[in-house]
This record gives structure tokens, C-alpha cells and sequence, in this order.
């Protein structure tokens, strides 16, 4: 059976690295029909948060990442959060240490430093030295006396680590490379390097699916799970590992968390789908076909194969992202589309007085604006013309449409859109006529009567804009644009 963790810590917002972690371990789990634990890594008093805790459950949520096993959902291996599992680990931490697998280490910082210091300048790799791996009784007796305090570390075995990653091939670590390293802080308090692989061993995970950032601590974590094999913790077997691909912002630099491009936050209140979101990022290391960028979640987990993800860095490109979303808008059904946009359509987001809202004036132009929104949030700019009380003031629109002339060509549309009877194709054709007498085409008679009537120069088709406008309000904007 396929089990697979995501285990986010919960430390600042949500950023689109770890939403493509989420999404690949979701992927992979559905694929194979196999169980999605969601584990929340907050040993780090000092920076998790409650706050963010709250978002991540939140932001999967909006996404459709949904977990079988975790916080809120429950499962056998609880509790899923580990702060509530601080016994489990100076439990394991402690049969680690009676059975050879860990020792504590008296180095203090400054002795670890200058003998760091020293390798490098000898040439000789850096990491720890294994100082106190084999302490007398009189030696430890001694330390502590000085009153120093302890570390717990893990030893690590003396022959090379191999595996086989699942999206780079087999791999080998050099002893020398992978030193001793700490499990417990000196006053006790567990570390990742344990508690992960410690709860991954418990949960019976057969699958990490993480960042390549992680890399360099895999083969520390095969060589305790062997111990932990050892110790009996767990089933005994080391889950496959597959690190994906880095994802690179601009400047070809790893996307940071600071990077205001990667936050969440920012795409759901831009109005991004959670379906165009997923979409993209799952082209970040993954594709479903050469010749084949949209597609959806059900045709995502039907294909998804780790070992077609592509090992080498994937480029983030919002452009592109934004591209893939616009496509989901349009192919949405109109109904889907009308109650996404309902957010956008109030407080705080409309500008206009609440009840100046008229859902049926928004339904007879959804369709005209499903198919050219990029984001949801774009809808307020495009129909707020039909329930404000005046159009948006905007100076440079206003002086890009009213070109010299154009209140001739305002003044004739005026007297014969008040003739018209008031359909779309009338409308057209008073405006068109209204340009023939000046000697204009239609796209040139047409830019000061919707500046005068939506206050933009871009926006909707203008004839079924006048048309759900109504003929009344539509000729009381023209005049005062005229007075
Ligand atoms: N809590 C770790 C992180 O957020 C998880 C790493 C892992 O997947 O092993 O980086």
C-alpha cells in the first residue's frame, strides 16, 4: 500500500514550493489509490504558529488537496501534529542511545567551530570530527563535572549510502560526507533530522516525495531508519525516496519564500482558480504530454508517474500561469463562472453601493467576460460601469478617447442612440453612422462613447455593455460627458 506524507512546518505563508510538494505527494497518492497523511512539522516553538497552521489547513482546502490521515481527519497513527509528540521522541531518542545508535556529544560550540575551521584549512572534509563517539566513563564523568551540557548525535555508519532516488537515479554518499549528527538540543529538545524520519518510520510511509533542498539529508535519514529497523521502531523498511526538481524565479535564482511571486496568498487573491493554479504548477518538474499544457486534477492523477519527473530545474513563469488559468475562465461552465465571481462582486472588493448590485445585469455579461478575464479579480473593473453611479474618473483614458473631433462624433452617436431601439445591433449601427458622417471607422466613433459611458478605454463588447446598461442611464452619462 502507498502511503506518502506531506508534513509542511508551520512557519510564515504558504508559498508555491511547497503547494507543488502537496500537490505531487496528492498526485501520487490518488494515482495509486494509496493514503495522503498530512503532518504538521511544528517541533520549532520559536517560529511556528498557530496563525500559520490555520492557513496551511486553509489554503489546501481551497486547493482540493485533500488528506486521508492528519490533523482534523484523524487516523490510526496520531497525533499528527508533533508538538503533541515530544515523548514519542526522547522515547525513541533514548533506545537510540542504549543500543550504540547515538551518543551524547560534550563538544561546545566554539571547540566545534575552530575544529571545523582547522579541516578547512587542512583540506580535510569539515563535518563532525566524532570527537565524543567513544568516551570513557571517566571522560564523560569529567564533562560532566565541568557542567557541560550534551547533545544527542547520531553515528552514522562508516560505508557508503546508495539508493535509488525515484526522479535522479541511484545516488551514493561518501561516509566522509555524512558525519555525526544531532538529534536532540542540548536541553532535549527533538530536531528534525529525528522527528521526521522517527514519525515517517511510525506512520509507515513508503514513499518521500520532497524538495531537492532536502537532498543532502537523505542518506543521514536512510542510516537511522536502518537504526530504527534495528530498534524495532516502525515496520523495518526505508521508504523510496524522490526530490523534485528546483523551481527557479526570476533571474534564474531559486524562487525564495520571500519572493512575492511565491506567496500563496497572492494567487487566491488575484482570483486564481484552484484548478488553473494546480495545473501549472504541476507542469514544474511534470508534464501530461509533449504537446499538452491544460489539463485537470482527474487527468493529473490518471497519468502521474514519479518517475516522468524531470530532475532538472523547473523555471517559474507567472505569464505562463496566468495563461493556463485564463484558459480554465473560459472553459468553465457559465454557471461555475458566475458563482466564482461572486466574491469579487462585494465588499471589499466592489466599489460600488451594495444594493446598486443587479445580479441579472452581471448574468447578461458574464459570458462576454468569462472568455477575457485572466484572474476572477478582473471582473470588478469590467462590469462596475453598470452599477456605479457615475463611471470611474480615469484622466488618461479620458484624454486618450477624446481626441479633437470626438465631441462632434459623441454629440451625433448621442442624438442617434436616443432614436435607436435598444438592441445590440441598433446600437451598432448608430454609432457606426455616427462615425460614417465624420469620416471615421467604427473602432475610432465607437472609443469616446464608451469612455463616456464605462469611463474606460478597454472593456467589454460596447453594444451589449449599452444594451444591459439600459438607454437611460447610457445617454445621462453621454450628456455629461458632453456638458
Ligand atoms: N518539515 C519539513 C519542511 O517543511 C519537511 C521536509 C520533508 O519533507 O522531509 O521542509
Amino acid at each position: 500500500d502507498v502511503r506518502v506524507r506531506f508534513c509542511p512546518s508551520p512557519t510564515g505563508n504558504p508559498h508555491v514550493g511547497l503547494v507543488r510538494t502537496a500537490l505531487f505527494n496528492w498526485a501520487f497518492a490518488r494515482h495509486h489509490g494509496g493514503t495522503l497523511v498530512l503532518r504538521i512539522e511544528d517541533t520549532d516553538a520559536a517560529r511556528d504558529s498557530e496563525e500559520s497552521y490555520e492557513q496551511l489547513l486553509d489554503s489546501l482546502r481551497w486547493l482540493g488537496l485533500d488528506w486521508d490521515e492528519g490533523p482534523e481527519a484523524g487516523g490510526p497513527f496520531g497525533p499528527y501534529r508533533q508538538s503533541l509528540r515530544t515523548e514519542i521522541y526522547a522515547d525513541v531518542a533514548e533506545r537510540l542511545r542504549e543500543a550504540g545508535h547515538a551518543y551524547r556529544c560534550y563538544c561546545t560550540t566554539e571547540e566545534l567551530d575552530a575544529r571545523r575551521e582547522a579541516a578547512r584549512k587542512a583540506g580535510r572534509p569539515s563535518g563532525y570530527d566524532g570527537r565524543c563517539r567513544d568516551l570513557s566513563a571517566a571522560q564523560v564523568a569529567a564533562f560532566e563535572a565541568e557542567g557541560r551540557s550534551a547533545v544527542v548525535r547520531f553515528r552514522m555508519p562508516d560505508t557508503p549510502i546508495t539508493f535509488t532516488d525515484l526522479v535522479r537515479g541511484e545516488l551514493t554518499f561518501a561516509p566522509e560526507n555524512v558525519t555525526d549528527y544531532a538529534i536532540l538540543r542540548a536541553g532535549g529538545a527533538p530536531l528534525y533530522t529525528l522527528v521526521n524520519p522517527v514519525d515517517d518510520a511510525l506512520m509507515e510511509i513508503t514513499h518521500v516525495l520532497r524538495g531537492e533542498d532536502l537532498l543532502s539529508s537523505t542518506p543521514r535519514q536512510i542510516a537511522l531508519y536502518r537504526a530504527l529497523a534495528d530498534i524495532k521502531v516502525g515496520k523495518g523498511t526505508v521508504p523510496a525516496f524522490g526530490h523534485l526538481p528546483y523551481v527557479m524565479g526570476e533571474g534564474n535564482k531559486k524562487l525564495s519564500k520571500r519572493d512575492p511571486q511565491s506567496s500563496l496568498n497572492l494567487y487566491r487573491e488575484r482570483g486564481f482558480l484552484p484548478q488553473g493554479l494546480l495545473n501549472y504548477l504541476s507542469l514544474l518538474g511534470w508534464s501530461l504530454a509533449e504537446d499538452r499544457d491544460i489539463f485537470t486534477m482527474d487527468e493529473m492523477v490518471g497519468a502521474f508517474d514519479i518517475g516522468d519527473v524531470n530532475a532538472n530545474p523547473a523555471r517559474f513563469d507567472l505569464k505562463k500561469c496566468e495563461a493556463i488559468n485564463a484558459v480554465h475562465l473560459r472553459e468553465m461552465p457559465v454557471e461555475d463562472f458566475v458563482a466564482s465571481c461572486a466574491p469579487w462582486l462585494s465588499a471589499p472588493h466592489a466599489p460600488w453601493r451594495p444594493e446598486a448590485f443587479d445580479q441579472a445585469a452581471f448574468e447578461a455579461l458574464a459570458p462576454l467576460a468569462q472568455t477575457r478575464l485572466t484572474v476572477l479579480s478582473d471582473i470588478t473593473d469590467n462590469v462596475d460601469f453598470l452599477f456605479l453611479d457615475e463611471p470611474v474618473h480615469d484622466e488618461k483614458a479620458w484624454q486618450k478617447a477624446m481626441k479633437p473631433g470626438a465631441g462632434e462624433v459623441l454629440r451625433s452617436a448621442r442624438a442617434r442612440l436616443a432614436e435607436a431601439s435598444w438592441d445590440t445591433d441598433s446600437l451598432k449601427a448608430a454609432v457606426l453612422a455616427a462615425g460614417e458622417e465624420h469620416g471615421l471607422k467604427l473602432g475610432k466613433a465607437q472609443a469616446p462613447v464608451r469612455v463616456a459611458v464605462t469611463g474606460r478605454t478597454v472593456g467589454l463588447p460596447l453594444f451589449e455593455s449599452l444594451e444591459v446598461l439600459g438607454r437611460e442611464r447610457a445617454l445621462a452619462r453621454i450628456d455629461a460627458a458632453l456638458a
